[in-house]
């Protein structure tokens, strides 16, 4: 992992930061077919300083497009969706089966009920590893062997006066700083 700090200023409740060159490879691969871009998103903490910061914003957003390749991209994204499909199943069978005890007059047996909350132990398990089974198989068809990263290949943080890039490619480090420095 590579850092690399570009100076920023804060002048008259503005930020301001040079202008940044991203070279157009993925930043997570170097794929050099780069159709996508990622926005990413910074907030540039606002030091509390003076005694009226509670009434200033808490800080100055930021955003950059990151190049990334269509692949890195769909890996990066991979939100878990799925576990709350999942989840919404798992409630409906349970619901389902309780009705079913109930139906049944069972919704007074100690030993139905201690039953009934063991089955949702049970389908919260196999919610679990099916959600792991399907992000497994999801990954291995976007994640690459060049890929630097299976989450984010950037990251970003600040302290006065620099903001921080660390990149997970060190390669691409290399181009950037190439290509941000005068
Ligand atoms: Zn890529
Ligand atoms: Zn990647």
């Amino acid at each position: 992992m590579q850092k690399v700090s570009v100076p920023y200023e804060i002048r008259d409740n503005r930020l301001f930061i040079q202008e940044l060159n991203w070279p157009n490879n993925c930043v997570c691969c170097m794929d050099n077919n780069v159709i996508e871009k990622y926005e990413l998103h910074f907030i540039v903490e606002k030091e509390a300083t003076n005694t009226d910061a509670a009434h200033e914003t808490k800080g100055y957003p930021i955003t950059w497009n990151i190049p990334y390749c269509m692949d890195c991209k769909k890996h990066v994204e991979r939100k878990s969706n799925l576990l709350y499909v999942l989840l919404l199943i798992v409630g409906l069978l349970w619901a389902a089966l309780g009705y079913y005890i109930f139906q049944i007059g069972l919704a007074e047996n100690t030993f139905a009920i201690i039953l009934f909350v063991i089955s949702l132990v049970v389908l919260l398990y196999f919610a679990y590893q099916i959600n792991r089974l399907l992000l497994r198989v999801f990954l291995k068809t976007t994640f690459k062997e060049q890929c630097s990263n299976k989450d984010y290949a950037i990251e970003v943080s600040s302290q006065r006066p620099n903001i921080f890039f660390s990149f997970y490619n060190d390669k691409y480090a290399k181009l950037f700083l190439a290509g941000n420095t005068h």
